[in-house]
């Protein structure tokens, strides 16, 4: 088997599941109980939310664990969007953003909200001149990925921040693949929003990172104990796990990225003479995947033809519709058969030469025939 779909999912590192494991065993007790082994687990739980904090080096902020970087992100958008609709019902996003956005301010417009959708230029970045225009005083939320889930087009953080600076409106940043694969300067966004499985941690834990003077209206009603926005027994295992696989992600970053960096360049070679296939990264594309169209092929088709041979790669973002068009893609190329034909091939530090070797021949092989 060759795996290329890291960007959906990553193996937990050994060292992580065994500071999950560690912690389950330590504390038994529920961080909310009010009695010494209760205040021991909820002390072991605020250390990992601070060392949380600590490492994505962000002051004033609150750490609300939940279950996934889609829950985050539905915490985030529907929290403020209701929290703050006396001031606007006016929200900006983009066609870059992963499902679990792009729904929930789906089923804000069907409530009431007005979503609107900035451009996004030829390289990827979306177009801050657009993005001006469209701010209005009633604006609320400003809903971007930092890194999105299927071309890996980095944007422009620092101008975007300049930007909104004399606004009053709320900027929400999806950093779920951008943790661990770039360099961070995240101090300021109001809203932050991620999941340890994609850099090594462990499934079924996310993190909402909300900037204390911004307001929720709570989205999971109960006893409001840990976080008044999100009810329910903390895992305070998975929140210790989670802090040490982001400490990893964070600390070996431009190591781990140089690796991937060698064999992202390889494969742009080799599928540069590949016939029928387009290349859809751009200059902004992180080191960590390849994006192709394979012209006048579905999409999964492809994907069907590669796992037969061993070769697992993905079609758009892993929480995406199948046949359907990528809107990544067509949101970048603006051309329907390109968004028609995608295809992820997503890198780690982990990917190894064998594997490499193993996707260029098998490429050949389907399509020599
Ligand atoms: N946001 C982005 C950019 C993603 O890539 C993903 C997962 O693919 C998510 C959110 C959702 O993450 P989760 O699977 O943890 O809910």
């Amino acid at each position: 088997m060759s795996y290329f779909d890291y960007a959906a999912h990553t193996p937990c590192d050994p060292e992580v599941l065994e500071t999950y494991m560690r912690l389950v065993r330590q504390y038994h007790a529920n961080p909310n109980a009010l009695t010494q082994a209760g205040a021991s687990a909820r002390s072991a739980m605020e250390e990992s939310c601070n060392q949380i904090a600590a490492t994505l080096q962000l002051v004033g902020y609150e750490v609300i664990p939940t279950s996934g970087a889609t829950e985050a992100n539905n915490l985030a958008l529907k929290g403020v969007a209701k929290r703050y609709q006396h001031q606007g019902k006016h929200i900006i996003t983009t066609y870059l953003e992963h499902a679990s956005v792009h729904a929930s301010l789906m089923a804000l417009q069907e409530q009431g909200f007005e979503v609107e959708f900035v451009d996004v230029q030829a390289d990827g970045q979306i177009d801050l001149e657009h993005l001006e225009d469209l701010l209005r005083p009633d604006t609320i939320l400003v809903s971007l990925v930092l890194v999105d889930s299927e071309l890996g087009i980095l944007q422009n953080l620092s101008k975007i921040q300049a930007l909104l600076a004399n606004h009053q409106a709320l900027l929400h940043l999806d950093v779920t693949q951008a943790i661990g694969k770039v360099p961070l300067a995240l101090q300021g966004v109001d809203l932050l929003a991620f999941a340890p499985h994609k850099f090594y941690g462990l499934v079924g834990c996310g993190i909402l990172m909300r900037k204390k003077e911004v307001m929720l209206e709570t989205q999971v009603h109960g006893g409001g104990a840990t976080t008044s926005y999100r009810s329910g027994t903390p895992d305070l295992a998975a929140l210790g796990a989670c802090a040490h696989a982001l400490q990893l992600a964070i600390e070996q970053q431009p190591q781990r990225t140089a690796i991937v960096q060698t064999w992202q360049q390889g494969l742009l070679a080799f599928f540069k003479n590949q016939p029928s296939v387009r290349i859809n990264n751009t200059v902004h594309t992180i080191p960590h995947i390849v994006h192709l169209s394979v012209l006048d092929e579905k999409s999964e088709t492809i994907q069907a033809r590669l796992d037969a041979l061993g070769i697992e790669v993905a079609t758009k973002s892993a929480c995406s519709a199948p046949n359907t068009i990528s809107k990544a893609c067509f949101a970048v190329h603006k051309n329907r058969k390109q968004a028609l034909s995608t295809l992820r091939i997503s890198l780690s530090h982990l990917t190894t030469q064998a594997e490499i070797e193993q996707l260029k021949t098998s490429w050949t092989a389907i399509w020599s025939k």
